[in-house]
């Protein structure tokens, strides 16, 4: 079939001004902000369900790959289209369908983005828990699809614990529903286990997500330390007392200065790390739980330790810790964000492997953190223009990774694995593990035409990793 045949009959489907197929429009969508680049042949913006379903069923007949695409942050390369392969953006797809107070449920399309969803329900007195840092950009089918996590994930678990129900277009075209508005569902959790599945199993086209009450009371505190040592200890000593803050997140240094070079979020600048840590409940269970919080803060080391407890003073800390990726532009004009995990113990230990991993190859390394779920980001920030420093970025990153299964973590908190972590999985799972993963994704996508050449290290038909050298300046697009 001849390439413009193919693009018009995806034109029929969505109308004339839905398919972006010229080469430099398609520039926008090569990217994820990860290493890799891929253009897709063409880039189709579907209104509903039905559309997706139709052009999917087109693809299928046509032996075309298809990637999901919601606001392209993943980091992990998982929304980069296969050579050859379209992808579908779900742009158009952002409305709020419904929310049912009574309930506590709200349905949405795939493309809302993760804070407006926020936004939307606190007017009804609700929220929706999961909240990655990203979230001002991210979409819910992209949250989905990775199971994204965020800061208050620490107390209320990630996205797969707020997924109800999902309707999903397969591979051929065929709508599924998985889960239900019930808090229960007789047989397979295919719900759960398509949560995270980073695209390969289907198109989520329908999300309906659980809502919690907002909390009576919120008390942030920044607790400012000497070196990031103490920081860590204060982590495990927070833990240790028994509290499950709502959130616990770590920031270095150097993304400090970084920050505060952008924004002013209150953070001192000479400060070894700080660490933001939330509660949330009843008045008088958070004014509790702060004495205790405060006390684990000056036993391990607090230089000083200061409390928001208006929401204009807790935006601000906010702020700073979620425009931190974007700080990091004022530094270097590249970044390279590893996911790792490991035991909220090691914690020390890893970063002076990344301090040593930072020294070795000669590249400055940011962390900013979920600490409370011992979930790393060590930020490798680079000129991509110098020869020679992605691929030492990608060396070092791979030692980082090695470390953190090696000391007892694992690949990824949240990002997905995607193409930049594939070749990592046969750290931590064995051929047999990987065998039923597959089996799994057959079952829902035997011909694999979804999001092909992710995840599995052997699945390379489609890709080779290789990281793409950086294009000239004002050409990056790194920075969200
Ligand atoms: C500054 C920054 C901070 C971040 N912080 C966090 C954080 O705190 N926690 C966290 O978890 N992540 C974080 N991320 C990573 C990223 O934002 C999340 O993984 C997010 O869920 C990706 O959403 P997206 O809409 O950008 O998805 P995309 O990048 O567009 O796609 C990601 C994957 O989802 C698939 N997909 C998209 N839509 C659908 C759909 N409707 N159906 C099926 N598959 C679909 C794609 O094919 C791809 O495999 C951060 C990223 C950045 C840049």
């Amino acid at each position: 079939m001849q390439r413009q045949g193919f693009i018009d009959r995806l034109k029929a489907i969505v109308g004339d001004d839905y398919v972006i197929a010229h080469p430099e429009d398609l520039l926008v969508y090569e990217y994820d902000g990860s290493v890799d680049r891929a253009m897709p042949r063409a880039v189709v913006l579907p209104a509903s369900a039905g559309e997706v379903s139709r052009t999917l069923a087109l693809a299928y007949q046509e032996g075309v790959p298809v990637v999901g695409r919601g606001s392209g942050t993943g980091l992990s390369g998982g929304a980069l289209a296969p050579p050859g392969g379209i992808q579908i953006a779900f742009t158009r797809m952002n409305r709020i369908l419904e929310v049912d107070t009574e309930n506590r449920t709200a349905t949405i399309e795939p493309g809302v983005i993760n804070l407006d969803l926020d936004n939307h329900v606190r007017k009804f007195g609700m929220r929706y828990a999961p909240d990655p840092s990203s979230q001002k950009a991210c979409s819910l089918g992209g949250n989905i699809a990775e199971n994204a996590g965020g800061p208050h994930c620490l107390a209320y678990g990630a996205t797969t614990n707020h997924v109800l129900a999902l309707e999903v277009a397969l591979e051929d075209g065929t709508m599924v529903n998985l889960g239900g508005p019930a808090r229960e569902v007789p047989g397979y959790d295919l719900r759960g286990v398509f949560v995270g599945s980073e695209g390969t199993f289907g198109i989520a086209t329908q999300i309906t997500v659980r809502l919690l009450p907002l909390p009576e009371t919120v008390k942030t505190f920044l607790g400012i330390f000497p070196d990031i040592e103490s920081a860590c200890s204060a982590v495990s000593a927070v833990i240790g007392h028994g509290i499950v803050p709502a959130a616990l997140e770590m920031i270095d240094a150097l993304s400090i200065r970084a920050v505060q070079q952008v924004t002013d979020a209150g953070y001192p600048e000479d400060a070894g790390a700080v660490l933001l840590i939330e509660l949330e409940g009843l008045w008088e269970e958070v004014d509790e739980v702060s004495r205790e919080v405060e006390s684990a803060l000056w036993e391990t080391g607090a230089g000083e330790v200061r409390v928001a407890e208006e929401d204009r003073e807790r935006e601000r800390l906010w702020l700073g810790r979620k425009t931190a990726f974007g700080a990091f532009g004022a530094i270097a004009p590249n970044y390279y964000l590893v996911d790792g995990v490991v035991p909220r113990t090691r914690l020390s230990q890893v970063l002076r492997k990344v301090s040593e991993v930072s020294e070795k190859y000669g590249i400055i390394i940011a962390n900013v953190f979920h600490a409370g779920d011992g979930n790393l980001h060590p930020c490798m920030l680079f000129d991509g223009r110098e020869p020679g420093v992605t691929e030492r970025a990608m060396a070092g990153a791979a030692e980082l990774m090695e470390y953190c299964v090696a000391v007892g973590g694992t690949l990824s908190g949240e990002h997905g694995i995607g193409l930049e972590k594939k070749q990592f999985m046969p750290l931590v799972f064995t051929d047999a593990d990987l065998a039923v993963m597959r089996r799994t994704r057959d079952a829902f996508a035997p011909a694999n035409r979804l999001n092909p050449g992710k995840i599995f290290p052997d699945d390379d038909g489609f890709y080779q990793i290789v990281p793409q050298p950086t294009p000239p300046p004002g050409d990056t697009g790194m920075y969200v």
